[in-house]
């Protein structure tokens, strides 16, 4: 059964282009696309609308097991209601890595994650897909960017979506202790799967990333 499917880790640290390069070589091929980090994303919403302080790990965990959060065509789900927009605001960038550290929560997104994998052609992106939710993924790849060009990618996003307040200084500061926390902590930590392949985006364009992901995949 998993020789004959097709699954794909995707890990990387913020704005290196994962999502938007993986939404793409799913369309290409036809596959799912699961996006780990809105998962992640959706809890931290809750919290912070509950007016849970993010270091209070046992009213977070209250919090989580009456939540649900689930993918209906390609969006995210919070308790039944569509929440792709409200993630995406630059409050949870600054406070999802806090509870993403946390090990029930990881303990959790990971069941759900591997029950989303588990019968599907998948492309799955976040941070510790490759190492620790599917280790036996037919392809790996470790997609990178000089922060300050993910900073720069960040900035311009948050701009167009008018959030006036926010400086390039700012946010390159943010990616920066995302950076540090994701990569430092003690559960699942971001790092490269010894096996997978690295592609680093700097200077080159989404389609020349998607190309160069599609034709390792079909062995070009
Ligand atoms: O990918 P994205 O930037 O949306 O992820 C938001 C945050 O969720 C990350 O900074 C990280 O703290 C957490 N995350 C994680 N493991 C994943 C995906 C995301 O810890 N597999």
């Amino acid at each position: 059964m998993e020789n004959r499917r097709l699954v794909i880790a995707v890990d990387g640290p913020a704005g290196a282009g994962k999502s938007t390069i993986a939404k793409k070589v799913a369309q290409k091929l036809n596959i799912e696309y699961i996006d780990t980090g809105a998962m992640y994303r959706a809890l931290t919403l809750k919290v912070i609308r509950s007016n849970v302080e993010i270091d209070n790990v046992e009213e977070i965990l209250k919090i989580m097991e009456s939540t649900s959060i689930e993918f209906i065509d390609n969006h995210i789900y919070l308790d039944g209601t569509r929440v792709d927009e409200e993630i995406r605001e630059n409050i949870i960038n600054t406070k999802v890595s806090f509870i993403a550290k946390i090990k029930e929560v990881r303990q959790m997104m990971i069941k759900l994650q591997r029950k989303m994998a588990e019968y599907t052609n998948v492309i799955m992106d976040g941070r510790d897909i490759g190492t620790v939710v599917l280790p036996n993924a037919n392809y790996k790849f470790f997609i990178t960017a000089s922060v300050e060009e993910r900073a720069k990618r960040r900035y311009k996003e948050l701009i167009e979506k008018n959030n006036e307040n926010i400086t390039y200084e700012k946010v390159l500061e943010e990616i920066k202790e995302r950076d540090k926390i994701d990569s430092t902590r003690k559960i699942a930590p971001l790092k490269k799967s010894p096996d997978a392949y690295e592609i680093d985006t700097t200077n080159k364009t989404i389609e020349e990333c998607v190309d160069e992901i599609i034709n390792i995949i079909e062995g070009r």
